[in-house]
């Protein structure tokens, strides 16, 4: 049934089984049993039409060569212009396929060309004399898939069929709370050959929907099983909190202000509080943490804070101790080149531990944890997540992330989470503009660099890469670094990159704060958190190898201190594509909105890590396209766990969908 060329051609697309090949379902459906008028002007969908080919052959000399031919209407062109003309361009071989007398199906946009109705590439099959009366490919609904390279879409129907009919694939079958009554079989005819283009659209949403159920109904589980247990109540006292407030120089934004209602809330409550922090980069993130510390510690509990590098755990460290050591609140830094302790620590014991990683080794400084605060979550990894968790005794937990992503994905990757949005800036924030140069003339970038040091101001000068590589044809920060105090003669230059020694990390970082150093030859070891305000340039040089969220990330560093900020993204331009993702950060400011850029054009997988997600692995669902279907899934997942929280009286698929080996090792930490 199946030659060898095909079988490969299946098991290099990872098709190895009937299921996996029924699983690759149609992109859309075309009813053959009525096709669209031959039209007689352009139109502005893809329109499907049937006719005879009369002519067909290669046109056009010299470097525009092209494949043509004219398609006339078998119905004799009683309605509209009676034919349509298709172009195919560097595609010679497609004149091997398509001739004279041949019965035709194309697909596509009709535009107008030199006074001609054509369609240019469209999608086409052409019949066969035998196929009118059984045949799956017309007269009927036939699937439209997405090409697998190799196997033509008459066969991969045939194959398709031929599955359908002689197996029926294991898979799980439908949980009967999610049913339309189909079981998975039926089911699967139906998304691959439906009665009518509608039922097709059902049946795949079908599909969709249980992917998307499954994914909900384990975070969903996982949330219900974390609320069950008992956790302590804090946050009665306030004593701290208030004074804090009343020593801020500002008024916390609204967003701010709700948060930590819902903070508030959440350590008064029983159950442990598990919440996500979201906020875009500035939103004002650390108030809010500090806020919830001060909360835990008034309680006469202690509170932790673990950030992803050094440099940022340091920076805490400089921020609590300017807000509250002025309220004789004891706090230690731990990281894993040095502790240190603020003086007031020789009194008694901690209350607040701000540190990296280094915190999970503490066995001396903890001894009542109430609260463990997570910056830049995604950058820790579960265990050690749970590690810190493991220090105190059910503590609250609240994890904070400036990395935007759409609602719906949020729904997903920290379902089992509550969510607080910080989606306000603080006021009084300067602009940063942003600008996509193609090789600019370097006198001139030095020329702008300089006039802004002069005006005070101090830079980023942002690379790729440490050292020069092999492979990459990039500058590295090591040997731009030389350059620039060439450039810059007369201002100091300093480098930081993530080989660095902690220490000497650090001190770079003191001095550029401090505005000793001028301009920052830096790697993306700067990307989280740095907070400098004096600093309002950036230039980021190979801008083409960051992601966009990254590089929303980079010029948060900027503009901070409401000194307008210039984000310059440097760029050779050779890519078309890479410059129309550099221009979405010109347009928007808006993280969330560059993020939904980011996972358009890169997918969930790159932009979250595969690791995070497994969302790469989605089949049917799509999370940009399928937002309404998430939230059904969402509501059902929520329904069968409140009806019947452990699932025991659930269908065996249902609880099969449960994975519960990760839930167990989870229970009790975060998503
Ligand atoms: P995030 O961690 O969310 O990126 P930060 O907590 O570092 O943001 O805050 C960014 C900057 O905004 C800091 O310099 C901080 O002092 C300032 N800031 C935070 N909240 C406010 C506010 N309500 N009013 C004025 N400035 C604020
Ligand atoms: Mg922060």
């Amino acid at each position: 049934m199946l030659a060898g060329k095909e079988l490969m051609a299946l098991e290099a697309a990872g098709m190895r089984t009937p299921a996996d090949l029924l699983e690759h379902l149609p992109r859309r459906h075309e009813d053959r049993r009525r096709f669209d008028a031959f039209p007689n002007q352009p139109t502005a969908v893809a329109v499907c039409l049937r006719g005879t080919v009369i002519d067909a052959g290669p046109k056009g000399f010299g470097g525009r060569r092209f494949t043509e031919a004219v398609v006339m209407d078998g119905s004799g062109g009683v309605f509209g212009s009676g034919k349509v003309t298709l172009r195919w361009f560097n595609m010679p071989f497609i004149h091997k396929v398509v001739a004279a007398g041949q019965e035709i199906i194309v697909y596509g946009k009709v535009k107008l060309s030199t006074g001609r109705l054509v369609i240019d590439h469209p999608e086409f099959e052409v019949l066969r004399e035998d196929d009118p009366g059984e045949s799956i490919h017309v007269e009927r609904v036939v699937p439209i898939y997405r090409n697998l390279s190799g196997l033509s879409q008459r066969r991969l129907r045939e194959l398709m069929h031929l599955c359908l009919v002689r197996c029926e694939p294991e898979g799980f079958e439908r949980p009967p709370d999610l049913g339309d009554g189909m079981s998975r079989h039926q089911a699967l005819w139906a998304a691959h050959f439906p009665e009518s283009v509608e039922a097709g659209v059902a049946a795949r949403r079908r599909f969709a929907l249980e992917e998307f159920f499954a994914l909900q109904l384990n975070v969903v589980w996982k949330r219900s099983r974390y609320h069950d247990r008992q956790g302590r109540e804090l946050g009665w006292k306030t004593t701290s909190l208030k004074r804090f407030y009343e020593s801020l120089p500002f008024d916390l934004t609204g967003a701010q202000k709700r948060s930590i209602k819902e903070i508030l809330a959440d350590m008064r409550s029983r159950r442990p509080m598990n919440r996500l922090l979201q906020g875009d980069v500035g939103a004002g993130k650390t108030f809010v943490a500090m806020a919830a510390m001060l909360l835990a510690i008034d309680s006469g509990c202690q509170a932790a804070l673990m950030a992803p590098t050094q440099i940022l755990a340091e920076q805490h460290f400089l921020t609590f101790e300017r807000w509250l050591e002025p309220l004789g609140i004891r706090l230690a830094l731990r990281t894993g080149s040095r502790d240190e302790t603020s003086h007031l620590e020789i009194e008694g014991r901690p209350q607040i531990l701000i540190g990296t990683h280094a915190l999970l080794y503490d066995k001396v400084a903890f001894e009542d944890l109430g609260l463990v605060v997570i910056d830049e979550q995604h950058k820790f990894g579960v265990a050690q997540r749970a590690a810190l968790i493991r220090q105190g005794v059910m503590p609250d937990v609240l994890v904070m992330t400036a990395t935007p992503i759409p609602r719906t994905l949020t729904m997903t990757i920290y379902g089992d989470l509550d969510v607080s949005l910080l989606d306000e800036k603080p006021p009084g924030r300067a602009k940063i503009v942003t600008a996509v140069r193609v090789s600019p003339k370097q006198t001139d970038v030095t020329k702008f660099v300089k006039e802004q040091l002069g005006q005070g101001r101090q830079a980023y000068l942002v690379y790729p890469l440490v050292e020069e590589s092999g492979t990459l044809k990039a500058e590295s920060a090591t040997e731009a670094f030389e350059k620039w105090r060439k450039r810059l003669g007369g201002y100091e230059v300093g480098l930081i990159h993530g080989k660095l020694k902690p220490e000497e990390k650090e001190e770079v970082m003191r001095r550029f704060r401090e505005g000793e150093i001028a301009a920052l030859v830096a790697t993306t070891v700067i990307e989280v958190g740095v907070d400098v305000p004096n600093a309002s340039v950036m230039l980021l040089h190979h801008a083409e190898r960051f992601g966009l969220a990254q590089i929303h990330q980079l010029r948060g560093r900027i503009g901070r201190g409401g000194h307008k900020g210039y984000c310059i993204l440097l760029t050779d331009g050779k890519s078309p594509e890479a410059l129309e993702k550099l221009r979405v950060l010109e347009q928007s400011g808006d993280g969330f909105e560059i993020a939904e850029a980011d996972l358009r054009l890169r997918g969930p997988g790159d932009v979250l890590g595969t690791a995070q997600s497994g969302l790469s692995d989605l089949k049917f669902a799509d999370f940009l396209t399928d937002t309404a279907l998430l939230r059904e899934a969402r509501a059902l997942a929520d329904r069968v766990i409140s009806e019947d929280p452990m699932l025991d009286g659930c269908h065996a698929g249902l609880r099969g969908l449960i994975d519960d080996e990760r839930a167990e090792g989870e229970a009790g930490t975060t998503a």
